[in-house]
């Protein structure tokens, strides 16, 4: 039998989109009665999906009802309003809408000339996004996948800063303050990565892909807050050039994953411009918070830096993926990441920004889209709005552990995340570990279908961590979390 050629046929499409956009409104609505993580076992949902493809086209009909029945149950809920675990990876009404328009029109965004509309609204994007965290006008953004990308490109330019022979284009790499005779062509081996230890895992990662020696990525010791000790810096790097190594980067955090530290940028620049060494900030996460001019100062030092990322699909209602990487200077950028082949020339050239060259990939998709929709829909006060609540609501989370005698805080909470623990059972000590006692309490709060935290060891100590940001999140849904935890800690054996 033969299938016939796919065709476009606009009546059923328009049918079947009206009726995908019903499913997702309902979605939305009851996404908090469903369990808000799968308790299916590995290889169920695999089990259900046949071996091989279908020979023959299936209704849309009944593709929707496996949809429902197979894939929606084997799914986590991260719009569900007792997810609190990881971080926020969010999604929102006017970013979703501006999803479906960029998959309809299919843009492929990989240089000017390809969709100028993509990379000027990119650029325009960008350049609103500069303005509401307050970075200087001397940063020039552009989107990335992720922050992960976003890091491996900056570790790639400041590799290529210390590596690239002399001759060439006659431009210094990254700033000329504290780029001495050594600035250029240098072995990798010789260089030296630094972060904390508390840094994000795509950090080690990201060096070991740029082509640093793993044994040349030094992990900071951190202070009690968890935020990079300057001291065990400037010790790390005194070590290394008495051994004649060069440092070439240090990745500051804005806002760790596992507690939110910061790292006391403004002291870590001083020392990237003494040794000549990249300063990229990694603010994945707590940037977003920058929006709010009482937040500011978690950017402090920030201006200084050589490239710093941010991820609107985390705090700021734009639907996964959307990094916004920043940095001072685009021709670094363009040194390491141009490509160029017959195929690929226009007639503009490079008069026009060309993202491919920005960035690792190619190809790439139309995602300013998306952020234009929610900084419009939502104007930069209803943004700031939606910030001050969460900070409000992890304030008030935190006073109640405070409070309790059962439990405890194991790290400062300044921005959407809460670290803490159980110490007690009704007052009582508990029978064994504290670690222990802590693994049971997450396994029955899971087990619940009613919330989702996830866990981190903060100074060697098990934490829970309540992580809030979503668009739905309420004080109700938070009190209601922190009754569940309380209530399932009772019923722990002391
Ligand atoms: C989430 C996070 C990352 C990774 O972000 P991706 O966009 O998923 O790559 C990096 N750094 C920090 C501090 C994060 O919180």
């Amino acid at each position: 039998m033969a299938a016939e050629h796919p065709r476009f046929d606009p009546d059923s499409f328009r049918r079947q989109a009206h009726r995908v956009v019903d499913w997702m409104a309902d979605y939305l609505i009851g996404v908090g009665e469903r369990p808000v993580q799968p308790h299916a076992p590995p290889g169920a949902i695999l089990a259900q999906i046949p071996d091989a493809p279908p020979e023959m086209p299936e209704s849309f009909e009944r593709i929707m009802a496996d949809f429902a029945r197979i894939i929606v149950p084997g799914l986590t809920h991260w719009g569900h309003p007792g997810f609190f675990a990881y971080f926020p990876a969010n999604s929102s009404p006017p970013s979703v809408l501006a999803e479906m328009l960029t998959a309809t029109i299919g843009s492929q965004c990989m240089a000017w000339s390809t969709s100028p509309a993509a990379t000027e609204l990119e650029q325009a994007t960008m350049e609103w996004l500069r303005q509401m965290i307050g970075l200087p006008n001397g940063f020039t953004g552009v989107i990335q996948d992720t922050a992960s990308t976003a890091t491996l490109v900056a570790l790639i330019t400041a590799r290529d800063a210390k590596t690239r022979g002399r001759g060439g284009d006659g431009k210094t790499e990254g700033r000329k303050d504290g780029m001495g005779e050594e600035a250029n062509g240098l072995p990798v081996e010789r260089l030296c990565v630094y972060t904390s230890e508390e840094a994000n895992s795509s950090v080690p990662k990201g060096a070991r892909l740029a082509g640093f020696r793993p044994d040349r990525v030094r992990l900071i010791p951190t202070h009690e807050d968890c935020s990079m000790r300057i001291d065990a810096l400037e010790a790390a790097i005194a070590r290394d050039r008495t051994e004649h190594l060069t440092p070439a980067c240090v990745v500051a955090t804005v806002g760790t994953t596992s507690t939110t530290a910061i790292d006391a940028v403004p002291a870590i620049n001083t020392i990237c411009r003494r040794e000549g060494a990249w300063l990229h900030v990694d603010a994945a996460w707590a940037g977003s918070a920058a929006v709010l001019p009482e937040m500011r100062w978690i950017f402090d030092g920030v201006a200084e830096a050589d490239s710093v990322v941010l991820n609107p699909h985390k705090w700021l209602l734009v639907n996964f993926d959307c990094s916004a990487y920043f940095v001072r200077d685009p021709d670094a950028l363009l040194r390491s990441f141009s490509a160029s082949a017959e195929y690929l020339t226009t007639a503009e050239g490079s008069r026009v920004p060309n993202f491919r060259d920005w960035g690792i990939q190619l190809g790439r998709r139309f995602r300013a889209l998306k952020l234009w929709f929610v900084i419009r829909t939502y104007g930069v006060e209803g943004l700031r709005a939606m910030l001050r609540e969460h900070l409000r609501l992890a304030a008030l989370f935190a006073g109640w552990v405070d409070a309790h005698p059962d439990f405890e805080r194991l790290a400062p909470a300044p921005l959407g995340l809460v670290c803490f623990r159980q110490i007690a059972v009704r007052g009582k000590p508990p029978g064994g570990t504290l670690d222990s006692l802590n693994e049971r309490l997450l396994s029955r709060l899971h087990a619940t279908g009613r919330i989702m935290l996830t866990q981190t060891r903060v100074k060697g100590r098990f934490a829970l961590r309540l992580a809030l940001g979503h668009l739905t999140t309420t004080e109700a849904h938070v009190r209601e979390a922190w009754e569940l935890i309380t209530r399932t800690a009772t019923e722990l054996g002391a």
